[in-house]
């Protein structure tokens, strides 16, 4: 089995402008830090307010280049072209991914990685497939539309997933025509940083993709976010970033899609296969150390089936082992940073003075002496009002609760300013169709999680997002759309 340190691997991040890295000056440079083992991997230049704006001019001037009259066949080839790249690539990119992020390098390798290169092949055949609308109005005129490119796209992206995230973005906007300003979260530069390379190496113009990396407030961020020639935000992290954005969008009335955070329920009715739910509730819990956006952390269990769920559900989650990401065993790796590890910590110190049993986890586990490890933690006991009920904590803790009836359950589901996902088991096919119509969350599985189709709406409503991704939903955002009337 390879060891952590024979299998790290990290590369300096510089900023990419126009086709080129930019050799950074080194005294705007920020230290890149892996996870698991606390050790400092490398540099990451820090993009300038006057190299974001090169990035957006650039990003400009190529909507108006040889980018402009590739057909939608030329297009198309080469977002695919990336796609084959990033799967030729796909060891080394899940290694960066891995080290940058902690998570598992198994879970890199088959989230990450090749549902990175799946995002470009979807939108390289979904952008073929495309026709305009257009209507016949009584033989007295033809109406159809026209779409072009929305302009230049400024890409803000979270950690948890950096890659899969970015590209869910970039692809369409490539099969768009638009260009793009790309910024990865400051604690996971690297993958992005090979991607630029890749899409150059497929024969991306120069100018159509560029990375700048740096922070969120008066950094890259808030530099994308208020330039005036960036025509379309896209933005992936937290709910109150979100609303920092909008504000700075607001000016010059950017195009906004926002993918946010969430608090979703996962509930459990008493007549489902408690051991098939067993199973997916451990993924739906604890995968990528609780940090995906869609991770069902209040688990809402029918009374009569509570106390065998509780049983089961713990012993096995005292069975996934924590720790070295690069180790084949290993379910959960490290949590992304210092700082997000005390704060996934405080939640579990505030659930114990809010009454709350731990029943197991809670700590750090006691094998990793080095490296942001948190135990998968399941926490019962707390109401409603509870802090760790209400709040996204995006680690490795879930709160159970029971409950009694479907309509007592709908109302706790419910009661969160979040809407982002939610599951629901249950083997009665009324009863799901009819709590499903009245979960407020934008992606709601039933006997199921995570399960994806690209074609299908991904997003949030309430304060979990603005917009909808996958496949036209992500497509008309890259694009501005004109009717022609044309009287008969
Ligand atoms: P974050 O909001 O802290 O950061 C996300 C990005 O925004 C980073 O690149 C950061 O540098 C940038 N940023 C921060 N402040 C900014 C500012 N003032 N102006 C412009 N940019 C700014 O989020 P995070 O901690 O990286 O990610 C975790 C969050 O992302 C969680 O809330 C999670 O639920 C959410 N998320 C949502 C989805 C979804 O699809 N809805 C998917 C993944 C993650």
């Amino acid at each position: 089995m390879p060891s952590l340190s024979s299998k790290v691997k990290s590369i300096n991040c510089r900023n990419f402008i126009n086709g080129e890295f930019i050799e950074p000056n080194h005294t705007n440079t920020f230290e890149n830090v892996n996870p698991a083992t606390e050790e400092v991997i490398g540099w990451v230049a820090e993009a300038t307010k006057e190299e974001v704006d090169l990035a957006v001019q650039s990003a400009k001037k190529a909507l108006k280049g040889p980018w402009k009259n590739f057909t939608v066949k030329e297009r198309s080839s080469i977002i695919r072209k990336i796609g084959d790249l990033i799967l030729e690539n796909v060891e080394e990119l899940a290694v960066l991914e891995a080290t940058d992020t902690g998570k598992p390098y198994s879970l890199a390798l088959e989230m990450d990685i090749k549902r990175s290169a799946h995002n470009f092949h979807f939108f390289a055949d979904y952008v073929t497939s495309l026709g305009n609308e257009s209507y016949n109005q009584d033989n007295i005129a033809l109406h159809y539309s026209v779409t072009r490119p929305v302009g230049v796209v400024g890409m803000i992206n979270p950690w948890n997933l950096p890659l899969l995230l970015l590209t869910w973005k970039l692809a369409p906007c490539l099969a768009s025509g638009s260009t793009a300003v790309m910024k990865p979260a400051e604690l996971t530069p690297m993958t992005a940083t090979r991607l630029v390379e890749l899409c150059k190496e497929a024969g991306v113009p120069d100018g159509v993709v560029n990375l700048v990396h740096g922070f969120g407030s008066n950094s890259a961020g808030a530099f994308i976010s208020e330039h005036p020639d960036v025509d379309a935000i896209t933005f992936t992290g937290e709910t109150s970033t979100g609303t920092v954005i909008m504000k700075a969008a607001a000016p010059t009335l950017k195009k906004v899609s926002f993918e946010l955070g969430g608090k979703n329920p996962n509930i459990i009715f008493a007549d489902s296969d408690i051991d098939e739910v067993i199973d997916t509730t451990l993924k739906s819990s604890f995968m990528n150390q609780g940090e995906v956006c869609l991770c069902g952390s209040r688990i809402y269990v029918q009374r009569p089936v509570y106390d065998q769920f509780i049983e089961k559900f713990v012993a096995r989650t005292k069975q996934l082992r924590v720790g070295d990401p690069f180790e084949d065993s290993t379910d959960v790796g490290a949590v992304i940073g210092k700082e997000h590890y005390e704060k996934v910590m405080k939640y579990i110190q505030i659930a114990k003075e809010e009454g709350g049993n731990i029943l197991t986890g809670g700590d750090r586990p006691s094998h990793m002496e080095k490296g942001y490890f948190i135990e998968p933690t399941i926490v019962t006991g707390l109401t409603q009002q509870s802090r760790c009920v209400r709040e996204e904590i995006f680690g490795p803790v879930v709160v159970v609760m029971p409950f009694d009836d479907e309509e007592e359950v709908i109302e706790y589901a419910n009661d969160t300013h979040y809407g982002l996902g939610a599951t629901i088991w249950t083997n009665d096919l009324r009863r799901a169709h009819r709590v499903a119509a009245q979960i407020e969350a934008g992606m709601i599985w039933v006997n199921t999680w995570y399960l994806r189709d690209l074609r299908t709406p991904f997003g949030g409503m309430k304060h979990s997002g603005i917009g909808r991704e996958g496949g036209t939903h992500s497509f008309e955002f890259y694009c501005e759309v004109s009717n022609v009337t044309i009287k008969l």
